[in-house]
């Protein structure tokens, strides 16, 4: 039993290995990919429910290697984090986010723009600059601006970091939103949602009710709609804004409405697009 349990480490260990080295691999062809013009932001309409017209979009990032196919965010941004490269990549994310949106605003589509940000990167002390400087450059209102957040973000190891709740009231104090991204995932949920200085809260893709398993019934699971509720109300009495993510149905849409929730986002609507076809979207007499 012993000898097999030591052959089972060294197959762990192997495991590990290779993983560590898949992970410095991406790192190293993920270090030039900025120089190279490999990133690109896709951009994914947020819709208000109350009149399903698009009233803003999420910034997504993709990554283009020449000659390759397109990579998914979940097959870098965790190796991007590891090696701190996720600061530089975020920085260019929220430039080009910013840009694009800028732009929209100068052909009168006055949407706001969510941009997904790291630990690592409110961990910086000159991150609320940075946003400054993107904005200022862009000419994007503060206001159009809604950096996204996790609770990861805002505790390491148990305490929530002073630096970044720094720079969520520097920057909200000029106007900047937060939202707290894929709620209800972590835990202590509640009492972020008291403590921090948030805006909107984005339920999380993984609460949106299925149909109901219960046989001869329709309409969404029950449970799973009394999560939603839960959260909805729970926001709305702390004056929050909701954002439903991963909305695929009809149905769907329709009891987020009849529950109050603002705005959903999701492949009902549209996937992320490339920037020119979301600015398509918002021209259209359907959308915009
Ligand atoms: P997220 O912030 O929770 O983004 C939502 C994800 O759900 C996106 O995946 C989006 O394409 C996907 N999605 C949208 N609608 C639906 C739907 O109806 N059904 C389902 N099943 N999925 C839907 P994506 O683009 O692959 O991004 C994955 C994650 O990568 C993001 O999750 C975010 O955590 C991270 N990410 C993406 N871009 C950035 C970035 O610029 N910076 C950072 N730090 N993270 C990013
Ligand atoms: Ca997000
Ligand atoms: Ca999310
Ligand atoms: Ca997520």
């Amino acid at each position: 039993a012993k000898a097999a349990g030591r052959d089972q480490m060294t197959l762990f260990d192997r495991a590990l290995s290779e993983k560590k080295l898949a992970v410095s691999r991406t790192v190293e062809r993920l270090r030039g990919a900025i120089d190279r013009d490999e990133l690109i932001v896709y951009f994914q309409p947020l819709v208000r429910l109350a009149d399903e017209r698009m009233t803003g979009v999420e910034a997504l990032i993709r990554w283009q290697p020449a000659g390759e196919t397109m990579i998914a965010p979940d097959q870098f941004i965790p190796a991007a984090e590891d090696s701190g490269l996720i600061v530089p990549i975020g920085e260019w994310v929220l430039r080009r986010s910013c840009e694009v949106v800028a732009e929209w605003h100068r052909r009168r589509h006055a949407v706001v723009v969510s941009v997904n940000v790291s630990p690592r990167q409110l961990r910086e002390t000159d991150f609320a600059a940075q946003v400054f400087s993107a904005l200022r450059d862009s000419g994007l209102p503060a206001s159009a601006l809604i950096l996204e957040i996790t609770e990861g973000v805002l505790v390491a190891s148990g305490m929530v970091t002073d630096q970044a709740i720094r720079h969520l009231e520097t920057l909200r104090g000029h106007g900047v939103k937060v939202a707290v991204d894929d709620f209800g995932t972590g835990y202590s949920s509640l009492a972020y949602l008291r403590d921090l200085p948030i805006d909107h809260v984005k339920i999380d893709k993984s609460f949106m009710p299925g149909p109901s398993a219960e046989p001869g019934s329709d309409g969404p699971d029950p449970a799973a709609r009394t999560m939603v509720k839960a959260i909805i109300d729970l926001a709305a009495g702390l004056k929050l804004g909701t954002i439903a993510e991963g909305v695929e149905t009809r149905e769907q849409v329709d009891l987020l409405r009849e529950l109050g929730c603002d705005r959903a986002q999701g492949y009902y609507y549209a996937r992320p697009l490339p920037a020119g076809d979301a600015a398509k979207l918002l021209t259209s007499a359907e959308w915009g």
